[in-house]
């Protein structure tokens, strides 16, 4: 199943590897974190509003040359297929979309603690193969994620689901750690169910200073992602570049992914930051899911990437990772 490439599900249809583009693997459209609509004095949503800055902002990354963009929102942080494919239709960007729920302490957990893993297993896999609900929009990665310094039984349970709804079907697993931990836990589970390590991306791994950590994730073989470029409230993004070029120069271009994890609208307040989007973009005046490419490449290339390394990174490896070649 992955050794040939495969096409890559967005949720307007079926794209070619080679049709991806300059691809940002880990971003938000759309973000409500649990308990989101209970709050009477959050801003309210308007979709009309959201749909019209989402738009632009697709517009401005396809000005920069990116072709897709990849929101692994878990089912249960406000995640809105329909969403996603009415701006992929009307922006013309690829968007991928992927099943799996968020880590325990800040998911909704009562209904999946609850059944067996077999069952979870079978509900990713109807996400993969025929749809979100009765849309049809057809996830295209899964969505794994755990808690700082230890899974829990919970977390556990799902990541064992995710695991073998990638192996069975063949997209791969997208990963959440909570302050750079459990990255090697994760690839022991994802690779104990017979899913090759390359098929995953260990996800918010620049959040530590520890270019020994990143080095021992890729050389098991999984991807490692710097996706939070921008979010200078856990590391200012000269560290992360550092760690990038260390990365790189180390042998490993071809384990890197980059993105900002960046939420282009929210549902409700965006707690624990901040009571308006504004607050947070003032708080945050780099978090865009725009800055590597206007921002970071410059600063790879000054820290001795070439263009080939550029292209491998933002290019070519997301398109491995997606498509399984
Ligand atoms: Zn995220």
């Amino acid at each position: 199943m992955t050794t040939e490439a495969r096409a890559v599900q967005t949720v307007t249809g079926r794209v070619r590897p080679e049709d991806l583009g300059r691809t940002l693997i880990h971003e938000h459209v759309l973000i409500g974190f649990p308990g989101w609509n209970l709050d009477a004095f959050a801003p309210k949503f308007v979709r009309a509003d959201a749909m019209a800055r989402a738009i632009d902002q697709m517009h401005e990354l396809r000005d920069l040359g990116v072709g897709t963009f990849v929101d692994p929102c878990p089912m249960d942080l406000g995640r809105d297929v329909e969403f996603l494919a009415e701006l992929g239709q009307r922006s013309g960007m690829q968007i991928v979309c992927t099943t799996g729920a968020y880590f325990e302490a800040e998911g909704i957990t009562h209904t999946f603690r609850h059944l067996p893993v077999e069952e979870i297993t079978a509900i990713y896999i109807k996400e993969i193969t025929e749809g979100v609900g009765e849309t049809g929009i057809r996830a295209g990665a899964v969505k794994i994620a755990t808690g700082a310094h230890q899974i829990s039984d919970y977390e556990r349970k799902l990541v064992t689901a995710g695991a073998r709804a990638a192996k069975e079907t063949g997209v791969p697993l997208i990963s959440h750690t909570q302050e750079a931990s459990c990255g090697h836990e994760q690839i022991d589970l994802v690779t104990g169910e017979g899913v090759e390590p390359h098929r995953l991306v260990v996800g918010h791994s620049d959040g530590v200073d520890d270019p020994d950590y990143h080095r021992s994730l890729a050389e098991r073989g999984a991807f490692v992602g710097f996706d939070r470029f921008g979010i200078t409230l856990i590391l200012p993004d000269e560290v992360r570049v550092k760690n990038v070029v260390a990365l790189a120069k180390s042998g490993h271009t071809r384990n890197i992914l980059l993105s900002h994890d960046s939420i282009v609208c929210w549902q409700g307040r965006p707690v624990p930051f901040a009571n308006r989007y504004e607050d947070v973009l003032a708080m945050l005046p780099e978090w865009r899911p725009t800055s590597i490419p206007k921002k970071i490449v410059p600063q790879l290339r000054a820290g001795g990437l070439t263009e080939a390394d550029i292209e491998t990174i933002l290019v070519d490896n997301p398109r491995r990772f997606l498509a399984g070649a």
